[in-house]
Formats: C-alpha cells, structure tokens, sequence
C-alpha cells in the first residue's frame, strides 16, 4: 500500500485539483491508494481569522466566511459546473462551520480548543470536494474520516498521536475491507486533523461512532499525517507531491542555483528539519525511520520527473553543501549583574525561563560571564522574556539578523554566503557551520 500526500497548493484551484486526479489516476494498483489532502490554498490561514477570540472574527468575520463559501464553490463549480449534490454537501460543511463556531466560547483559555474545531473544516470541505470528483470521474474512492481515525490526546493545536489506539482503527477499517471485498480503489482522508477520544468504548463495534473532539497536529502538519498512516499500515513508501522538483539544497526564494538532492538519509533529513529546513513538517521523518519506509517528494507540476527520496542512505547524494536561512531572527545576550561565571545555576535560570515562555532556542554559546542565544523574534514572547531576564541579568541584544546553517561548508561557501556581512556569532561543527549575521548589507 502507498501513500499520497496533496498539500493546499496542490488543490488550490479547479486545475490544480483536475492535476492531482491525474496524478492519481496514473498510479492505481490492486491495493488501496491512501490519499492524504490539506486544506485548499491558504483556507486554514482564513480559518484562523473565524476562530471565536481571534482579533478579525468580530471584525471580519462575515466578509471572510463569504470568501471561504465563494472559493470552495468556486473550485466545485469549474470541476462540475452546477452538481447540486455536491454544492449540498458543501453548504452542509458550511452550515456546520456556522453552527461550530456559534457555539463556541471567545475566552482566551478556550482559544485553542476553538481553533481546532474551526480550522478542521478547511480539510474537510477540501477532501469532501475532491472525494466526490474523483467519484464522479470513477474513481472509487471512499473518503474516511481523519478525527476518528488518528487519535491524539486531547493537547489542541498540537495533539500528542495515540500510536497503539490509531494503529488499531487502521487495521481495524483494512480488515473490514478484506472481510466484506469493500476496499476502495482510493482512500481519500484529511491531513492535519485528529481526534481526541473522549470515552472508553468498544473497538470491535462502534469504530466509527465514537465519540471525540477534534484536534489538529500542529501547522503544516499533513506530512505527519500521512507518516502517521504510513506508520500504521506500515506502507510500501509515502508521496508527497509538492511544488518543487524535490528536495533543494536550499530555499529558492533564497537562492539562486538551487540543486536537487537525490538521496537523504533519515537522520540528515531530521537534522534539516530540525535547523529549519521547511521542506517537510519536523515530525514527518521519525515513523518513517522506525519501519523503514521510504519518503518520495516529488513535483505535482512535473509528476513523470524523479524528484528525492529519504531512505536508508549512509550520506547524501549528491553530495553538496545545504543551505537554512532562518530570518527575522533575534541574538540575545545575558550577562550575570554580579558578575559571576555563567554556571549551571544561572543556566538553570536561563533555561527555566525560556521554557515557561516557550522560546525555541536555534543557536546558543557561552562564555565565563556571558550566555548569548539565537531565536525567532515574536515580538510577543521575546518582549516577555527580556522582561524576566532583566530581573536577573543585564541584557543585550541586536535584531533583524539571519542565521544560516550550512551542512558541509567549505570555506569558499561560507564566504560566499557571509557576503562581507559582519559575523556576530559562528560555531562550527565538523559537518555543520553555523552563522548569525545582519539581515541587511
Ligand atoms: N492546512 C494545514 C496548514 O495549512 C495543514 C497543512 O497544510 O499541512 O497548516
Ligand atoms: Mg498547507
């Protein structure tokens, strides 16, 4: 069995959709293709702005729930013009979405409970759409609900996966198709989106009557989700189509000459993504690891060209340097107000305080009486966080910088990439070098 993961500007628009049943089409085996799409274009960005408590939905809210209505209809109406069942199933989503976001409450220790229970309908409008086109164009495809059939706890907009219980639905719905000759040439499910299950019930019986809240796995995560199946039905391979010709040894928006990478192994695709490589959601590449299942990305725009894989290689292939740009990025420096040494009692400090505000640190370095750290600069948190710094420490700090991590530097590379720009902080490793430098010349 393989899976297939479509991200939003795969079926953005009545083409793109018409590209992706292609795409699927062209690849049909006796076993069931497994399907994971997300939300259609920027939808889940819309969705975010209608969340009960978010600072638009008063404002914007109806002008906004009129543009997801319009372009959901509108994809609908270029892939068959005037399907009264289909216009009905969407309006009935969107009756639904209403109706979900009616009821919800705008307190902000409910923000992200609403935020899922309102975002979700982003794929669930998209895969009901494209569930039924490829229907139409006689596909047998069955569209299978995600909340219930990947479970998390119930941690909102970032569900923590039930492995053993999600593992259990998938064979559990794989049996049924064997027993009773029912599987689909397609299983179309949504990315992104879970369940929490909230009652102790019986499998065998009420699968796909539980009872849940609906959770999501954190932004851009329908990679993870079609992992997550992968790991499950323990697959053949996972494909994501995306808009690229694979995986690029650096962003193009970046960088000029970007050149595609065969071959990644596992560990270095978790490294890459771990620095900010944005190719593949960060939790993709782990299940995947675990059983041993090859990741494919590949371009939706040229789907008969190659594209990567990352597999069970000992070293990249090519092999050439990897670029990460992280901008907007923000160097903080701490220094003890008695000057004492930077020791593991002020580290301690230091650390507790960025793990109660919740700043991810992309770089740090110490010396006898100064902690300096890299991080993204959201004016929120970095604003809270000086403030409890200084109650402690004098702080310094520059914004506006770039750090660049370049996996298999040379120097001729480095200098390229550090374009006379002055270096506020290196480290080196003996595969990685890593540079926070101003943003602007
Ligand atoms: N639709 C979700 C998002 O935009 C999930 C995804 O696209 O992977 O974040
Ligand atoms: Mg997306």
């Amino acid at each position: 069995m393989k899976v297939f993961k479509f991200g939003g500007a795969s079926v953005n628009s009545a083409d793109a959709v018409r590209n992706m049943a292609h795409i699927v089409q062209t690849h049909l085996e006796s076993e069931p293709l497994v399907v994971v799409v997300s939300a259609m274009g920027k939808t889940t960005n819309l969705l975010e702005k209608l969340v009960p408590g978010s600072p638009e939905c008063e404002t914007q809210g109806q002008t906004l729930r009129k543009q997801l209505e319009d372009y959901h209809l509108g994809i609908a109406n270029g892939l068959i013009p005037n399907d009264k069942e289909l216009v009905g199933k969407i309006q009935s989503l969107l009756h639904e979405l209403d109706e979900t976001i009616a009821t919800l409450q705008p307190l902000s220790e409910h923000y992200n409970y609403n935020y899922d229970q309102v975002v979700s309908f982003g794929e669930l409008i998209s895969t009901t759409i494209i569930a039924h086109y490829l229907n139409h164009h006689g596909i047998n495809t069955q569209w299978a609900d995600a909340r219930k059939l990947v479970v998390t706890d119930n941690h909102f907009r970032e569900g923590r996966v039930d492995w053993t219980e999600t593992a259990e639905r998938w064979r559990a719905m794989s049996e049924q198709w064997n027993t009773e000759g029912s599987a689909p040439q397609v299983l179309l499910t949504q990315g992104f989106i879970a369940g929490a299950k909230e009652e102790e019930d019986n499998l065998q019986f009420s699968i796909f009557n539980l009872q849940f809240s609906t959770t999501t796995l954190g932004r851009e995560g329908s990679d993870y989700s079609a992992a997550i199946l992968a790991y499950c039905l323990g697959a053949e391979s996972v494909t994501i189509w995306k808009d690229v010709p694979g995986f690029l040894n650096a962003d193009p928006k970046f960088f000029p000459d970007t050149v595609k990478i065969n071959e990644i192994p596992y560990d270095e695709a978790i490294e890459l993504a771990y620095y900010g490589a944005s190719v593949i959601h960060p939790k993709t590449v782990k299940p995947l690891q675990n059983m041993g299942i090859p990741l494919y990305i590949r371009s939706f725009i040229h789907p008969e060209a190659k594209g990567s894989v990352i597999g069970n290689y000992h070293t990249i292939s090519p092999e050439t340097p990897l670029y990460i740009f992280r901008n907007n990025q923000i160097l903080l420096s701490v220094y003890p107000r008695d000057y004492s040494f930077i020791a593991e009692d002020n580290l301690q400090v230091i650390f507790g305080i960025l793990s109660k505000i919740g700043v991810r640190v992309n770089l740090m370095q110490n010396s006898a009486l100064s902690f300096s750290i890299c991080v993204d600069n959201n004016p929120q948190l970095i604003g809270r966080l000086i403030e409890e710094l200084k109650s402690m420490f004098r702080v310094r700090y520059n914004e506006n910088l770039q750090l660049v991590t370049i996996r298999y530097y040379t120097q001729q590379v480095i200098d390229r990439i550090v374009a006379g720009r002055p270096i506020l902080l290196e480290q080196r490793s003996r595969l990685t070098e890593q540079i926070v430098v101003p943003l602007d010349k």
